[in-house]
């Protein structure tokens, strides 16, 4: 297996170990097995090639979950591309921003999504050829394929090989200056990542792996390859389905789903709405969780219910996927815990704690994370500046990813989660730069000035206030500035709260006051 060096690689091993097994099943409806899923995927590669994609491309998907959106991920990468999912629910404008910013090469999307998207391009005119797929009609994805066959018939072609340093997927997180900004993870990342994931974890054939995260989010990486490399059954949790949880719990149970990866929000959700008591869970063996802090109390309640499985907190920023992790013991004191650690470093990659100046802090003080190894990615797509920040370069020549992160190291339990020293929060688990929100707010023609703020909350965890101002003679409800909000932002990052406001406070030295706005707030 380690001989495996490319993500279709995995696929294609399992589908040769373990054919008839099920390899991805959706609650209540379709299942495929490997070797079906490896067969679709040769199909949506052949088609890939016939539309001119070539090694080092790139191929957009907006798509729901759906097992024609795994089959579309094994298709790219064996076409040799690069795959870029964009959020089917966030507006169509953004994922347009993003297909063009990296100029994919072909579009894969449904019937449903196709002419927002299509118009949405138009107005950048940016146009990819684009692969329209009826999911979640009762037509079969190899039926689909099967029609266009006929009517343009795309040879079968050999997968291409891909190495260790080409582009896998290109995951866009929320970016401080008001674009969303790509991060470039190459094979070899993903499968430095993966391989550490065997080693720590031992995953089994016989597991069940939810799906709970979006494929733009960077949890699906352990989801989809774990899963799949170790022959287990990955369970497609929708979008919907996935916010319910009274209905998410029935599905965890009777999917006997065994691996379970969520961010603490939705863990929360379950242990405080999912009437957890009603079902049985005896087949869950490993929770993890990842993205931000779980506070203790959700946690214990949680566990209260999830006696038996073994729980671990992941931590990393998209840019190195997970790079650090912690096993709660069993015998944790809860009530002497103020947070989880983060603890380790995942090796083979190495971390440090420095201060401002990129000098190493004494033990136990706290300053930012820098991470360097090989699950770091190779950059942002297309913005040499930020590759430039976003990097220590040591004396030795390594390159350290700065997280941005607050740590300070304990001895016992490894890292410790302090804070961040940026602009950045996040909200269900989703990175939000308030810089994007204000620049959003900002491309709003009646729109002067627009400071965003996120202030605790004890049960949401954030809450995002926006300070807007209007331009002279202008006027702006907050129903209009949410329903503009609604058309630029994905929901997540929607402001709670907007303030109108004739005009922002400022510093002495003219800068926005965003201490005052904390207060007034
Ligand atoms: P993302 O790029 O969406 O994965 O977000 C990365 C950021 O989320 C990190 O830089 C941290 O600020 C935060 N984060 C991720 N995992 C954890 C965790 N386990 N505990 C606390 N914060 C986390």
């Amino acid at each position: 297996m380690s001989a495996v060096r490319s993500l279709a690689g995995l696929l294609e091993h399992t589908a040769r170990e373990f054919p008839e097994k099920i390899a991805v099943t959706v609650p209540g409806g379709r299942s495929v097995t490997y070797s079906q899923l490896s067969a679709l995927s040769d199909r949506v590669r052949d088609r890939l090639v016939h539309m001119g994609v070539r090694r080092g491309d790139r191929v957009g998907l907006r798509l729901h979950k759906s097992i024609e959106a795994v089959a579309t991920i094994f298709g790219a990468l064996k076409a040799g591309a690069a795959y870029v999912p964009v959020d089917a629910e966030s507006p169509a404008a953004r994922a347009a921003y993003i297909l063009n910013d990296c100029n994919v090469k072909v579009v894969v999307t449904e019937r449903d999504l196709e002419s927002e998207l299509v118009d949405a391009l138009g107005s950048l005119a940016a146009s990819p050829t684009r692969l329209v797929l009826d999911v979640g009609a009762t037509q079969p994805m190899e039926e689909l394929l099967e029609t266009l066959q006929r009517s343009e018939p795309a040879a079968s072609v050999a997968s291409v090989e891909t190495g260790a340093d080409d582009i896998a997927y290109i995951l866009y997180t929320s970016g401080s200056t008001g674009k969303p900004k790509g991060v470039v993870l190459s094979h070899g990342n993903a499968l430095s990542f993966i391989d550490w994931c065997s080693e720590t974890f031992a995953p089994r054939a016989d597991d069940r792996f939810s799906s709970h995260a979006p494929f733009h989010f960077d949890l699906s990486i352990l989801d989809i390859y774990v899963s799949l490399k170790h022959g287990a059954t990955l369970v497609l949790i929708g979008e919907e389905l996935g916010k319910e949880p009274i209905k998410l719990a029935a599905a965890i149970a009777a999917e006997r789903i065994s691996v379970w990866y969520s961010t603490p929000s939705i863990l929360s959700l379950l242990a405080n709405y999912g009437k957890l008591a009603k079902h049985d869970f005896g087949s869950l063996r490993m929770v993890f969780f990842a993205g931000e802090v779980f506070p203790i109390p959700q946690y214990r309640a949680l566990q209260a219910m999830w006696t038996q499985p073994q729980y671990f907190n992941l931590y990393g920023p998209t840019e190195t996927n997970v790079c650090t992790w912690y096993e709660v013991p069993p015998d944790a004191r809860l009530e002497q815990m103020s947070t989880f650690p983060i603890g380790r470093i995942c090796p083979p990659n190495r971390g440090k704690v420095v201060d401002d100046r990129g000098d190493c802090v004494a033990a136990g003080e706290s300053g930012e994370l820098l991470v360097s190894g090989p699950n770091v990615m190779r950059g942002y797509w297309n913005l040499p500046d930020h590759n430039e920040r976003a990097f220590l370069v040591d004396e030795t020549g390594e390159r350290w990813y700065r997280t941005g992160d607050i740590v300070c190291e304990e001895p016992e339990v490894g890292y410790r989660y302090v804070g961040r020293r940026d602009r950045m929060v996040k909200r269900r688990g989703y990175r939000v730069e308030l810089g994007e929100i204000e620049a959003a707010l900002l491309r709003n023609p009646d729109v002067r000035e627009a400071a965003v703020i996120a202030l605790p909350d004890p049960e949401s965890g954030v809450r995002i206030l926006a300070f807007v101002a209007c331009q002279e003679e202008r006027t702006l409800t907050r129903i209009a500035l949410k329903a503009y909000s609604a058309q630029a932002l994905p929901p997540y990052m929607i402001p709670d709260i907007f303030s109108v406001v004739p005009a922002l406070p400022r510093t002495s030295t003219d800068k926005i006051d965003y201490q005052r706005l904390r207060t007034v707030a």
